[in-house]
């Protein structure tokens, strides 16, 4: 198979000679001498330092003034006469040797023209090629910098999210070492539960050691009566957690009992339960739910597992604080409230009472010869009749009613919005309940009936101050004590 001729092989060299030495010569002879094929042999002008003859000489382009000369230049093709000179162009024609070319002032032009075409043409070719390497260059580096960016503006999220949850969490852990009340200290671990873990439902349930239930006090992601408030420490995900610690469940089986703290079983398709401690008891337990599925990370779990510690601390403190604020105001024999607080709690109600234009009863009450059961039967015996007389108050009271050890064995309750008519049927009842009760004297003897003296006296029509009331309550009971005692005198 024969092989198409090359190109480049087939076009031979042309040998050209420029007669003249003006500065369109010298452009000729520039671009020419740029031309592959073209070898430009020869420059003839009569002036040496025309511009066509300096350009000829930097560019190694034999040059000469005769331009008899020129056909004496092995091989020319082609002589270009730009000399403008009429003489000179006949002389060169008649001289011309067949198979040498020439071209007058018409024709160098039209090799002008072409010449300059063609530069332009490579130039803008040349161009086309930079700016189309400029512009990939320039593609490939914004692709790099997209990459690049939207790394770094991932990076960014993920930064601003983790100093987000990083401030929150100081935040809580703050807010809980300052929060003293149970009650707030709840409230507060769901809604840390719920920015720190992003949880859909909280609670916190405490342990009651009365009937081992688990009490509902704090709850986020639902009213609060889509919980059940009592839960038996075997039930649900909150007694597994109770016995056994952290507990996680992604996907709650449909109908398993695991779930049952939240009255809607759609509520719970995902759950967490984690203990609250107290030293080596258990205290309560917190937990969170999602009606998704979700599956905690190793992070989260931990995270949920901190959160449970910290609460922990706070909540122990909280109940710590609350136990003592309750010592500091309660009788230990009786567990009633002691008499400073009685003082307290009576000029509060007596100031509500005055404000709003209630009526407010005080009871006084003392036991009848108690120094001679006490001299009978002991002190110890004795303070068994105070308790079980301090139960026979309570019983008898409303959840807003104070009942208090005023001294020894004497005994006040405040009753608010009370008339004389309210408060002497509780007094009246109080009085027959102990004067019925079986107290146990001597062991293995008859039990011993005791009785109570008891003064009734209410604001307004008693008294224009709490002091006043205290004094008319305690001049009836004494009143009751000299009229044989075992009854209920209310003040005139
Ligand atoms: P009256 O019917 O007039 O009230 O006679 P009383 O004996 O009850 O009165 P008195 O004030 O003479 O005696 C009060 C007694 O209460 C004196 C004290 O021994 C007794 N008492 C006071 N506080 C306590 C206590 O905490 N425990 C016991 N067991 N007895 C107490
Ligand atoms: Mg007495
Ligand atoms: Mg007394």
């Amino acid at each position: 198979m024969a092989s198409a001729p090359n190109r480049a092989g087939a076009e031979r060299q042309l040998t050209i000679a420029i007669v003249g030495g003006s500065l369109r010569a010298a452009s000729i002879l520039r671009l020419l001498s740029e031309v592959d094929n073209i070898e430009v042999a020869a420059v003839c002008c009569s002036n040496a330092t025309a511009p066509a003859a300096r350009l000829a000489e930097d560019l190694g382009v034999y040059a000469t003034r005769d331009y008899t000369e020129v056909y004496q230049v092995p091989g020319l093709d082609l002589i270009i006469d730009m000399s403008d000179d009429p003489a000179v162009h006949t002389a060169l024609n008649s001289q011309r040797p067949a198979g040498i070319e020439m071209v007058g002032t018409s024709g160098s032009e039209l090799v002008w023209d072409l010449l300059v075409a063609k530069k332009r043409g490579e130039e803008q070719e040349k161009l086309f090629v930079e700016l189309q390497v400029a512009y990939d260059k320039i593609r490939s580096h914004e692709r790099r910098l997209q990459t690049s960016k939207e790394a770094l503006e991932r990076a960014n999220e993920e930064l601003e999210s983790r100093l987000a949850e990083i401030f929150f969490t100081h935040e809580f852990f703050k807010a809980l070492t300052s929060y003293s009340s149970v009650d707030d200290v709840c409230s507060l671990i769901v809604d840390g539960a719920n920015g720190i873990l992003g949880a859909e439902i909280s609670c916190v349930y405490l342990f009651e050691r009365e009937d081992w239930t688990l009490r509902l006090r704090a709850s986020q992601g639902r009213p609060e009566d889509a919980f059940d408030p009592v839960i038996s420490v075997r039930d649900t995900i909150l007694g597994e957690a109770f016995n056994g610690g952290l507990v996680h469940e992604p996907d709650v089986p449909y109908g398993s009992g695991s779930g049952r703290w939240c009255r809607e079983s759609e509520d719970v398709r995902s759950q967490a339960a984690v203990q609250l401690r107290a030293g080596d008891h258990v205290i309560g337990v917190m937990v969170v739910a999602s009606a998704d599925y979700r599956e905690l990370t190793p992070v989260e779990l931990e995270r949920l597992q901190v959160i449970g510690n910290q609460s922990s601390l706070s909540l122990q403190n909280a109940l710590l604080h609350g136990e003592l604020e309750r010592l500091s105001v309660t009788d230990r024999l009786t567990e009633l409230y002691n008499h400073g607080y009685f003082q307290q709690r009576l000029e509060e109600e007596f100031g509500r009472a005055v404000r709003f234009n209630h009526d407010l009863a005080l009871i006084m009450l003392d036991i009848d010869d108690f120094k001679e059961f006490n001299d009978t039967y002991g002190h110890p015996r004795g303070d068994k009749v105070l308790q079980a007389v301090s139960e026979i108050i309570r019983g008898n009271l409303r959840e807003m009613d104070v009942a208090a050890r005023y001294g020894g064995e004497e005994f006040v309750v405040v009753l608010p919005e009370t008339d004389a008519q309210g408060a002497w049927a509780v007094a009246e009842r109080i009085r027959a309940s102990v004067a019925e009760f079986a107290f146990v004297g001597a062991e293995g003897l008859a039990p011993i009936h005791k009785s109570v003296s008891v003064g009734v006296a209410v604001f307004p029509t008693n008294a224009s101050s709490a002091a006043r009331l205290i004094e008319a309550a305690d001049m009836v009971m004494y009143t009751a004590k000299r009229g044989g005692k075992n009854r209920v005198i209310v003040a005139e």
